[in-house]
């Protein structure tokens, strides 16, 4: 398979910049180049590709996964550096979206580009195969559309467009590459215009836009109802397009009512969209669209304004008032909850409410559009299903939320109320089937799909280590389960730990699940090897506070104490346990989460790992290890530079000064990484563990590691005794720093209190430097810290703050 080591990027503009960026985060090392200015000299030559590389450096969320990533960018320009272009493996090219502009940049690449380099479009719209016309052959065996979204690093989805004449080796070989190196979920789409995901959302949200028209109903309605409440983002339908950028999606509908022809081609953009574009309203690029923010006065929120779309004026935002979706919004299956939400479980109410019509409308139609787009814009319903999930973070495609709300009952109320319905679904219940997707325990997806072409049904296909709990559990089955927690066979002798609380909060049942899978003659005795992950959005948010604020206010001190107890128990359990434990972190990894994660014998997160010892935050400290962890750590690094000295020269020496006080820091600020980079960088990740850039990749990597670790013969560590404690002077710097902060008017009195209890756990307590301790000294003080803590008032104000708004509450 033709190896991609280094590549090129032609315009630095939203998309290239961010693309190169992406690249960067993935360690391969880019060329961003860029036209010249009009007469432009030396180093100005690449203005607009330096500028380019800045905005992302400095977009928001970060572009990078860290700041130093960007050395990866090197940037030039057209007209002195298209020569570079030779010693690429891919070109991808994103410059202005015009035909003409695309093709006269691509003539001169052509000319220096070596035979056998890939060059792909970003294009969001143009004909593919009609850029490349008149193209060397060799050019047009190597050209295809790479269609990233916006934001690259963050959207997962990557439209693959291949060519008539592109050469399938070289498709291989960028699929493979998007989605292990890159993280994409690549998707075959054909050449049609706007590809999948953006012919499927457009359709859509024009679709919404008109029947909010029809219906009278308001910006903030339409968005309470077509946001969480089936399973789409919370940022809904208009939040969403603020976000885009309302000219983006103008641009992107103009494309479609320009070439598509349709059974919906009548659908336009509304009158009161073009009048927000002539306004330049176009959402949070020119801070008013939809909504816009107000400043409110001083120790006042900013308030959120919606646009009345009848009038184009501002107002307050109103709270929708739907009582069906208030009952709805507790049911946590997305199929139940919508065919709550349709009344399709329940015989009709008398009189349809508005948001049973809208929903109702609003998926029926998107339903029938979306089968009636099968062949045409994808070979299968899977492409579409996947291209919504990962482009548009729709919790389920329309043919999976047609599945959920229930084929036949939907189709048969399509017919009754005389709505059109698509030949596609209906050869399906033709052939006497009652859903397009049905389970197939065995595959590596998962399930099957109905194929419309050869009406059979044919596996899911994935590519080789994606993988999921979810579909290892149907396969291989559940070994052990409790109410937050399962112990998953993964085969080949490792066994995975999923936890399914919610939020994935650490309560009681996941340590006793973990405790007894470590201990021995436990339901983990026939594994060699274990992992700890699971399938939900984020890893853990922590323990779990609510359980914790009961024992304290009804003064249970012996239930506190035993819960610290057996969480330390359990981290050490991980640590100490013979067989290696690998925790496979992602999204949220905060508190407990973390120390978990620290306390493994490897770790293997994904590269979107927001991890943090954040316990502070709520007036605590980390007290299951974490405190132990980062001290082991910082004593470990100041060891490594300084060489065999005393423990007494190691606690007082420069280096052991600067590893602890990044340390302290670290747990007293609450430091939450915002990628697995800047988790290796604060200590949470250690240079030996390797981070998976594709989440549906993280399970089979962590299973993989776990094997390797076993199969090296692997030997726990052996508990220290012989810590040397940074002591009394460490202790005495760190609090002066904390009494500076004080001072400055960065924190409060009791942020004073919270850091030097942290500082008096990670320093060893007031003791000589150097002293020895050991591991179970420092869980002892960690401990008797987190109790006396638990016992002060504005700890318990912090914590019952936080379980109400999910803030901090500095007080
Ligand atoms: P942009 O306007 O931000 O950047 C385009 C770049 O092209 C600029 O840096 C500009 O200097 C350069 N350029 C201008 N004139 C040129 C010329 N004559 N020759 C060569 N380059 C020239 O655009 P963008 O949003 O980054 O879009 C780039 C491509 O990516 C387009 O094809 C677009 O359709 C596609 N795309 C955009 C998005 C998005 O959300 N913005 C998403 C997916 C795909």
């Amino acid at each position: 398979m033709k190896r991609i080591n280094k590549v090129a990027v032609l315009g630095a503009g939203t998309m290239g910049a961010r693309i190169a960026a992406h690249f960067a985060n993935a360690g391969v090392p880019s060329y961003l180049l860029d036209i010249v200015p009009p007469e432009a000299d030396g180093p100005a030559r690449n203005k607009i590709a330096a500028a380019g590389l800045e905005a992302a450096r400095k977009s928001k969320p970060a572009a990078f996964m860290e700041p130093s990533l960007a050395r990866f960018v090197t940037v030039g320009n057209f007209e002195d550096d298209l020569k570079k272009l030779a010693d690429v493996d891919w070109i991808i090219e994103a410059v202005v979206e015009n035909l003409d502009l695309k093709r006269a940049l691509l003539k001169k690449v052509e000319a220096v580009r070596k035979p056998g380099t890939i060059i792909t479009t970003n294009t969001s719209g143009l004909p593919v195969g009609k850029i490349a016309e008149g193209f060397s052959d060799d050019f047009r065996r190597s050209w295809f559309g790479t269609h990233f979204f916006n934001p690259p690093r963050y959207m997962r989805l990557l439209e693959l467009i291949p060519t008539p004449d592109a050469d399938p080796a070289l498709i291989d070989a960028v699929t493979h590459f998007c989605d292990v190196r890159l993280g994409k979920g690549v998707v075959l789409a054909k050449d049609t215009p706007n590809f999948i995901a953006n012919r499927i959302g457009t359709f859509s949200a024009l679709n919404v836009m008109r029947l909010m028209q029809e219906m009278s109903l308001t910006i903030e309605e339409v968005d309470a109802l077509t946001g969480q409440a089936v399973g789409w983002p919370r940022s809904a339908t208009f939040r969403t397009m603020d976000l885009v950028g309302l000219d983006i999606l103008g641009h992107v509908v103009g494309n479609m009512t320009a070439n598509v022809k349709d059974e919906r081609s009548d659908l336009r953009l509304p009158d009161f969209f073009s009048k927000m574009l002539d306004r330049k309203l176009l959402g949070d690029k020119t801070k008013a669209g939809f909504y816009k923010k107000t400043k409110a006065g001083e120790g006042q929120e900013d308030e959120r304004l919606a646009l009345d779309w009848q009038t184009l004026e501002y107002r307050p935002r109103q709270k929708p008032k739907f009582p069906a979706l208030e009952m709805a919004k507790n049911i946590e299956d997305t199929g139940a909850r919508l065919r709550t939400l349709l009344g399709l479980d329940a015989p009709a109410p008398q009189k349809p409410d508005k948001a049973a019509s809208l929903l109702w409308a609003a998926l029926s139609d998107l339903w029938t559009y979306s089968a009636n787009r099968v062949p045409e814009i994808s070979d299968s319903i899977v492409e579409i299903d996947r291209a919504m999930r990962l482009g548009f973070n729709w919790e389920l495609g329309p043919f999976e939320l047609w599945d959920a709300a229930g084929l036949e009952a939907t189709v048969a109320r399509m017919k009754k109320e005389g709505k059109p319905v698509a030949a596609n679904v209906e050869k399906l219940l033709a052939a006497g089937q009652k859903s397009w997707y049905t389970d197939d325990p065995k595959s590596a997806s998962g399930r099957k799909y109905w194929q419309l072409s050869t009406e059979s049904w044919q596996l899911v296909h994935v590519p080789a280590g994606v993988w999921s709990t979810t579909v290892a559990k149907k396969s291989n089955g559940v070994v052990k389960k409790n109410s937050g927690a399962s112990l998953i066979d993964l085969g080949d002798g490792v066994a995975c730990i999923e936890f399914h609380s919610k939020m994935n909060s650490l309560g009681s049942d996941i340590v006793s699940l973990i405790n007894q899978t470590l201990k021995p003659n436990g339901p983990g005795d026939g594994f060699d090897a274990f992992v700890i992950t699971n399938d939900a959005t984020n890893f853990s948010v922590g323990a779990n506070l609510m359980l914790l604020l009961m024992s304290v206010q009804e003064d249970e001190w012996d239930d506190v104490d035993l819960g610290i107890r057996q969480f330390q128990g359990m981290t050490q359990a991980i640590k100490f346990s013979p067989k290696p434990v690998v925790t496979a972190p992602f999204g949220l990894c905060l508190g407990g989460g973390t120390e978990i994660s620290l306390h493994s014998a490897a770790r293997q997160p994904h590269a979107e790992l927001y991890a943090g010892l954040v316990e502070v935050g709520v007036g605590l400290l980390p007290g299951g290890g974490g405190c132990k962890e980062m001290l082991l750590r910082a004593v470990d690094s100041a060891a490594a530079s300084r060489g065999k000295v005393s423990g007494e020269a190691l606690a007082g020496s420069v280096e052991m000064m600067e590893a602890m006080k990044k340390a302290f820091e670290t747990i007293a600020t609450a430091r939450v990484a915002t990628s697995a980079h800047e988790a290796r960088s604060l200590g949470f990740v250690s240079d030996a563990d390797r981070i998976t850039m594709n989440r549906e990749r993280v399970l089979s990597d962590a299973k993989s590691r776990a094997l390797e670790l076993a199969r090296a013969g692997y030997e726990p560590p052996v508990p220290r005794a012989d810590i040397p404690a940074p002591g009394e002077n460490l202790l005495a710097a760190l609090k002066m720093g904390v009494h500076l902060m004080r001072r400055g008017d960065f924190i409060t009195d009791y942020e004073v209190k919270l850091g030097a209890k942290i500082a008096e756990v990670l320093c060893g307590g007031n003791v000589t430097p150097g002293t020895p301790v050991s591991e179970q000294y420092i869980l002892d003080l960690e401990r008797e810290g987190f109790k006396s803590l638990c016992g002060e008032k504005k700890t318990q104000e912090r914590i019952q703050f936080t379980l109400k708004t999910g803030k901090t509450l500095r007080n």
